[in-house]
C-alpha cells in the first residue's frame, strides 16, 4: 500500500485488530456484507495477545461468566452486553469458523488443538472470507470527526471513514501494539476516562522471604485492606517467586492493590496459609493436633498443613523453634503462630507494571457508550469496543469474552447504522 491520501471513503475503519478489532470486523461483514471494512493495526503482525495468551493455548471464555467477574466503572453496562452475546455464542461462533473448544480446570475454554494460532488463524481466514481488508504496520495516530465522517492518519496512508471502531486495547503489554494509543485517540474524540492502572499483574515484595521460596506455589487466601474500604479476598494459587508473588489468586487481587494505591489509601495485603479456616479454627486445629501428637514436632506437624519451606520461613521469621514438640508449644507462642498463619503480611512495595501486566484497569468510562450499540454517546460515527474500555475481567477467559461480547454488540449497532 502506498502512502498518500485516500480518496475513496470506507465504510468501517477499525482500529486495532486484536481479539475486539478483529471479532468486530467478523460480526460488522456479516451483518452488513457489502460494506467496505478496513483493520488498521500498528503491529508489524496483527494478534500478538491472542498468541500470548494462556499461555500460548489462548483460554477463550469461561463456562461461567457474569458481571462479578469484572471490575470497572458500571457492572449494570457490563451484565447487558455480555447478555447480548452470551458464553454459548462464543462456543457457537468458533464452532462455526471452525475451531472446537473444551472444557479445563475452573470452568477454562481452550481451543481443542491446545494452540492459541488456531484461535488467530481462524479469525483472520473468516474476516478475510468476508472481505474485510486487514493493514498491520498502520499505525493510527489521529481520528478526526468530520461532517460526512472521519479522517483518520495513519503511519503509512491516510483515509476517510464513515465510521470509526477503536479497538485499541489498553496499555498492557505493550510490546504486543497496545500502547494506550487508543486512550488519546478516544479522549481527542471527546471520551472521558477512569485513571488506568496495570491489572493482572505479578506483586513485587520487600526483604527476601520470597526468594528463599521461589518456585513453590501454593493455595491461599490473598486479603487487601485499603483504608476506609472493604476488604478484598482472593482464593486461590500463589507462587512464590524472586521478586515477589505471582499466580492466579495474586493476579486477580493486583487490581485492587494497584486502585487503593492510585486512591491515595494506605493498603496492605495479607495470605491466610490455610484458605478457608480462620484464627479460631486454625487454633483449634493445632490444639487438636497437640493432643493426637503431643510428640510430634512443629515443624513437621506444619508441613502436612502448608509446604514445608514456608512453614521453615514461618517458624524462622517468628523465631519459634520448629523441633519444639506440640504438647510443649507455649500457648503465646501456638497463638503468635496461628496469627501468622492466617494473616501473613506480604511486603508489596510494587507491580511488575504494564510490561507484565495481562490486562489495563480504567479506560473509557462506560456510561458514555451506548450499551445496545457500542457507539459513542460524544461522538456520532464512533464505536467502541474491547479493553480499551473501563471493564477488566478476572483471570479465566474472562477479558476475552469481553473483547467478544462487545464485539458483537458493535457489529449489530455497525449494521443498523449504515442501513
Ligand atoms: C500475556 C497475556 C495473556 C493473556 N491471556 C488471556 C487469556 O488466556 N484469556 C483472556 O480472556 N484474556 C487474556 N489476556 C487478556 C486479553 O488478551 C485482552 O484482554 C484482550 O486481548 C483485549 O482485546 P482487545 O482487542 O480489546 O485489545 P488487544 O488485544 O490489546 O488489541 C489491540 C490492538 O490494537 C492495536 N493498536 C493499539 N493502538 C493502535 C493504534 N494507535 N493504531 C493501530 N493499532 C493500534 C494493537 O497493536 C493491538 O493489535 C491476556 C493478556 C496477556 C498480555
Amino acid at each position: 500500500m502506498s502512502s498518500g491520501h485516500t480518496p475513496a471513503p470506507i465504510d468501517i475503519a477499525i482500529v486495532g485488530g486484536g481479539a475486539a478489532g478483529l471479532a468486530c470486523a467478523i460480526f460488522a461483514a456479516r451483518h452488513a456484507p457489502q460494506a467496505h471494512i478496513v483493520v488498521l493495526d500498528g503491529a508489524k503482525k496483527i494478534g500478538a495477545k491472542i498468541l500470548i495468551a494462556g499461555g500460548g493455548r489462548c483460554n477463550v471464555t469461561n463456562q461461567k461468566v457474569s458481571c462479578a467477574d469484572y471490575g470497572g466503572g458500571n457492572p449494570t453496562i457490563i451484565k447487558r452486553v455480555l447478555a447480548a452475546f452470551t458464553v454459548d455464542d462464543t462456543i457457537a461462533f468458533f464452532r462455526e469458523i471452525g475451531v472446537d473448544l473444551k472444557v479445563e480446570e475452573h470452568g477454562k475454554l481452550f481451543p481443542t488443538t491446545n494452540k492459541a494460532r488456531t484461535i488467530l488463524d481462524a479469525m483472520v481466514t473468516e474476516a478475510t472470507r468476508r472481505n474485510v481488508i486487514i493493514r498491520p504496520a498502520h499505525r493510527v495516530t489521529s481520528v478526526q470527526l468530520l461532517d460526512d465522517g472521519f479522517h483518520i492518519q495513519t503511519s503509512a496512508m491516510n483515509l476517510r471513514a464513515s465510521k470509526v471502531v477503536l479497538a485499541a486495547g489498553g496499555r498492557a503489554m505493550p510490546k504486543t501494539g497496545s500502547d494506550g494509543s487508543g486512550f488519546q485517540l478516544a479522549q481527542q474524540l471527546g471520551h472521558a476516562m477512569t485513571p488506568v492502572t496495570p491489572a493482572l499483574v505479578p506483586l513485587c515484595l520487600t526483604g527476601d522471604a520470597h526468594t528463599t521460596l521461589s518456585g513453590i506455589s501454593q493455595d491461599v487466601e490473598i486479603v487487601v485492606h485499603a483504608d476506609g474500604a472493604k476488604p478484598v479476598r482472593v482464593t486461590g494459587a500463589m507462587l512464590w517467586t524472586h521478586f515477589g508473588v505471582s499466580g492466579p489468586a495474586v493476579l486477580d487481587i493486583s487490581r485492587y492493590w494497584h486502585r487503593a494505591r492510585h486512591e491515595g489509601r494506605s493498603v496492605n495485603v495479607t495470605v491466610n496459609f490455610l484458605p478457608g479456616e480462620d484464627f479460631t479454627a486454625i487454633d483449634r486445629r493445632l490444639l487438636d493436633l497437640a493432643t493426637q501428637k503431643p510428640k510430634a514436632h512443629l515443624k513437621s506437624v506444619l508441613s502436612h498443613l502448608l509446604p514445608a519451606r514456608v512453614a521453615e520461613v514461618v517458624l524462622g521469621e517468628l523465631e519459634i523453634d520448629g523441633d519444639t514438640m506440640m504438647s510443649h508449644l507455649r500457648k503465646d507462642l501456638r497463638r503468635k503462630l496461628v496469627h501468622a498463619l492466617s494473616s501473613w503480611p506480604l511486603s508489596v512495595h510494587d507491580s511488575r507494571g504494564y510490561a507484565h501486566a495481562e490486562v489495563t484497569a480504567g479506560g473509557v468510562v462506560l456510561s458514555e457508550i451506548n450499551p445496545k450499540t457500542m457507539a459513542s454517546r460524544n461522538c456520532s460515527g464512533l464505536y467502541l469496543v474491547g479493553e480499551i474500555l473501563d471493564v477488566d475481567g478476572r483471570i479465566g477467559g474472562y477479558n476475552f469474552q469481553w473483547a467478544w461480547s462487545s464485539a458483537y454488540v458493535a457489529g449489530i449497532g455497525l449494521k443498523s447504522s449504515l442501513v
